[in-house]
């Protein structure tokens, strides 16, 4: 076999512009595996590099597709402790390792970091290689596609809420947008650290869904009170953090629902990337924005360690075969969907 079908990506645009079409096999190079995949999650990540890039150039054409799960199939030279048939899931950011940033252990910053779906081909295809590094052993209890959902959205979860976001036992966090893949987890995730969960999300389905995963409190963002609902429900005193991977369109709400000393956590920015800021709310209240970048890979085996526990379910709400990706690509655009959307490969 020398060729394979993936969705690639031939130009930014519309959803016509992901094709799926027969392309080389890939072949593992030296401290990399081939991977057999099976699942694959979407991430509005696939949309956002379909759309066009926000930083630097994207290589096209290229197939996206960063929550890669599946089966060895081929190692390459120089890889040791990995075997054509282990279940794998894929930690999707490469970092240099040797700048000062690495070295100091913020190799989410890493100037050089690539993420495996974005600057290098990903998984929406039979086949990928990754850097053997990257690997991480899949729990025989969990399935090709419960692993598929958690990569990106796992490590960025716990790269928010604890790493950087330092969530205390006690502490009430708002989580915006309930029903999105990073938002579903940091629900658990924040649930597990002890903290009290006030969510938005926008039907009566979704809201549901949210208590269901732990959010105490969860309010319809587009009912024009849910602020005041929020503060109500702290007695006036607004939440120590809000967790918000939507963007500009809801960061005027986030600032005014913080408590003083209250910390605005940020990663994403599909709603808009632009805010005007007031200062002096900065200053008068002492509020905190805390920027996250991705995740790392202790992060993302620690969230992995509690979904086998079953602290965590991976939150899957569609499976599509890879010939639909068009309709994976349409539930996250219009929002059509509560946690992740995954493509099953094989
Ligand atoms: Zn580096």
């Amino acid at each position: 076999m020398t060729t394979m079908t993936a969705a690639v990506l031939q130009y930014h645009g519309d959803r016509d512009a992901v094709k799926l079409i027969s392309v080389p096999l890939p072949q593992p190079k030296p401290g990399e595996v081939r991977i057999k995949v099976e699942a694959c999650a979407l991430n509005w990540l696939d949309v956002g590099i379909r759309r066009g890039p926000k930083f630097g150039a994207i290589p096209l054409p290229l197939i996206t597709g960063s929550d890669i799960a599946g089966v060895i199939d081929a190692v390459g030279d120089q890889v040791e402790g990995w075997a054509a048939g282990d279940a794998v899931l894929v930690y999707p950011l490469i970092t240099c390792s040797v700048c000062e940033l690495c070295r100091s252990g913020s190799l989410t910053v890493c100037p050089d970091h690539k993420i495996i779906g974005e600057h290098i081909n990903g998984g929406l295809a039979e086949y990928v290689t990754v850097p053997a590094a990257n690997l991480i052993r899949k729990p025989d209890s969990l399935s090709f596609e419960a692993v598929a959902a958690l990569p990106v959205v796992g490590m960025t979860a716990w790269h928010m809420l604890i790493t950087l976001g330092q969530l205390r036992v006690g502490e009430t966090v708002l989580i915006p947008g309930a029903g999105g893949g990073v938002a579903s987890i940091s629900v658990q995730i924040a649930r597990h650290a002890g903290a009290h969960i006030l969510a938005t999300t926008s039907s009566p389905e979704k809201m549901q869904k949210a208590h269901d995963l732990g959010a105490e409190v969860v309010v319809d963002y587009r009912d024009p009170t849910w602020t005041a609902q929020i503060l109500d429900a702290t007695a006036q005193r607004g939440v120590d953090m809000v967790q918000n991977n939507v963007g500009a369109s809801t960061w005027a709400d986030s600032l005014a629902v913080l408590a003083r000393n209250g910390r605005l956590v940020v990663c994403g920015s599909h709603a808009g990337t632009n805010f005007d800021l007031s200062i002096p709310q900065i200053y008068h209240r002492q509020l905190r924005i805390i920027g996250a970048n991705g995740g790392t890979y202790p992060g993302l085996v620690t969230v992995l360690k509690l979904a086998e526990s079953g602290v965590v379910q991976p939150v899957v709400d569609t499976v599509l075969p890879l010939s639909e990706i068009h309709e994976g690509h349409r539930l996250l655009e219009e929002r059509d969907h509560f946690g992740k959307v995954v493509i099953r490969i094989a």
